[in-house]
């Protein structure tokens, strides 16, 4: 089931045959272009067959005029050690996310973890250790950028400056620990931005009990790099508030599968009338109370294209270029140089939509058809969402 390998695939890797390409660029999400080829499962070039070498390649995959799109990528979850989740006591959840498209996945912090220390040197030692873990053990082949270290009262410009030293370049969703003012949590995503590690900060009511409200003043006080699950995780701020958020600040706008779902197309709606949709990231929150989300951000994606009336095309750049671009990632758009991360999906067998991308406006699913991380095929046919119309073949190689 899942695998330890870190590397990427060795030699050549050609995609041809492509149907539609989505770019996951939010300024152009539709690129007239059928091949994509990667050396070492990096993207060295796309085009049309003519206009790139083809040759010599070690593995060949026809997309049978499939859609493909840079891997998804989860901007929110909360995993703890290897592809087991204590929250709910799952095993396999994240090979079963691969299963949904999703190919990277950003710690919030690894709070679900039995006897999580809270002590200032416990907290940065789980830190250093769930970003060293999941740096060298990739379940499924799905990366997760681990190492989410959850604020608390006490910690001082030092402890940033160690933080980063030692590899570590998030910070868990602020107002889970007992850092929960507005002036608090400014100073200290102050100092993480200063050693170049990136902050969230929950929004909205207590996620269970024991943790808190954080409501907009302190979001805006705080001016974290993301506004994490703006639709709340799970209760949402005023619809008001969440308007206010989008338009006072101008950080990137988190919308999340486990939060208020209509107030995550209020979300939506109120950054596509700002004109700031590069704004807009998704992400899961899984695992949670209300569990794991294997389709979590397909399900997003169908979401927000078919009730925020924003064309398909571009709520999947949510979950790939503009995620990838808001994180400073290798991923999520087809660029030369970037890793050959990729969904091929197509419509659902009997979706009213007569295109994949109708279907999603319509609100169905896309069928996943292959997963490839770096240039590996990680999964074929899905074995979670509903089977598409077609599928991808490997013509050569493949591992
Ligand atoms: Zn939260």
């Amino acid at each position: 089931m899942a695998t330890s390998e870190t590397q990427g695939a060795k030699g050549k890797t050609v995609v041809r045959n492509i149907g539609l390409l989505l770019s996951g660029d939010l300024d152009r999400p539709i690129l007239d272009d059928d091949t994509i080829i990667a050396v070492d499962g990096r993207i060295v070039a796309f085009g049309k067959p003519g206009d790139v070498d083809a040759e010599g390649a070690d593995t060949v995959i026809d997309a049978r005029g499939t859609t493909v799109c840079p891997g998804l990528i989860d901007s929110h979850v909360h995993p703890v050690f290897g592809d087991w989740t204590p929250r709910q006591n799952q095993l396999g959840w994240i090979d079963s996310t691969l299963n949904g498209g999703v190919t990277t996945m950003i710690s919030a912090g690894e709070v679900h973890l039995p006897g999580r220390p809270k002590d200032i040197v416990g907290l940065k030692a789980l830190a250093i250790t769930a970003q060293r873990a999941f740096e060298n053990f990739k379940p499924g082949g799905v990366k997760i950028l681990a190492g989410a270290p959850i604020l608390e009262k006490g910690m001082v410009e030092s402890d940033f400056k160690e933080l980063a030293e030692s590899g570590v370049k998030l910070l868990g969703e602020i107002g889970l620990g007992s850092v929960r003012a507005g002036a608090e949590a400014r100073q200290m995503v102050a100092w993480a931005r200063r050693y170049g590690i990136q902050s969230t900060i929950h929004t909205g009511g207590p996620s269970i009990p024991g943790s808190g409200l954080i409501d907009k003043d302190t979001v805006l006080e705080a001016d974290a790099d993301v506004i994490g699950h703006i639709n709340g995780g799970h209760t949402a701020l005023p619809q008001q508030q969440v308007c206010e958020l989008c338009e006072r600040s101008s950080r990137a706008i988190e919308i999340v599968h486990n939060g208020n779902e209509k107030v995550g197309i209020t979300a939506a709606r109120a950054a596509k009338d700002l004109r700031c949709l590069h704004r807009v990231i998704l992400g899961t929150d899984g695992p949670a109370g209300s569990g794991v989300q294997p389709l979590g951000i397909l399900r997003m994606v169908a979401l927000l294209s078919s009730l925020a009336d924003i064309p398909a095309e571009q709520v999947f750049c949510f979950a790939t270029g503009n995620t990838a671009r808001v994180r400073g990632l290798d991923c999520g758009l087809i660029q030369i140089g970037r890793a050959m991360d990729l969904v091929f999906m197509d419509r659902a067998q009997h979706t009213a939509g007569k295109t994949l991308l109708e279907s999603v406006a319509l609100g169905d699913i896309p069928g996943v058809g292959m997963v490839i991380i770096d240039g590996i095929v990680r999964c074929q046919r899905s074995r979670n969402t509903p089977p598409a119309a077609e599928i991808p073949a490997i013509l050569k190689g493949g591992h």
